[in-house]
């Protein structure tokens, strides 16, 4: 794992992010974004029984608890896109 976010804190393994290309390091620094504001809708403990509901869907689905949990998805449509923007809405289901 590169990094995650907490609140407003991106916690970065500085020698995994320093390995990634700049093209991947800014698609890291995207996908965090996207979770900075995921935190700011749902509220911080809101937001952390709402991820950890979501990866249990996910494993009770057949998926995968990280690759295929809804929050996740929902900040990787930033990987390769423009910076994320507040978001107002849920993921899409
Ligand atoms: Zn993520």
């Amino acid at each position: 794992m590169t990094g995650m976010t907490i609140g407003h804190s991106i916690l970065i393994d500085q020698d995994r992010y320093n390995a990634l290309p700049p093209g991947k390091q800014a698609a890291f620094i995207r996908h965090e974004l996207a979770h900075v504001y995921q935190y700011e809708l749902f509220g911080g403990i809101p937001f952390l029984t709402l991820y950890g509901g979501a990866s249990l869907l996910a494993h009770l689905g057949g998926g995968d608890y990280y690759a295929d949990n809804i929050f996740e998805k929902q900040a990787d449509e930033h990987r390769n896109g423009s910076l994320p923007e507040p978001l107002t809405s849920w993921p899409e289901f």
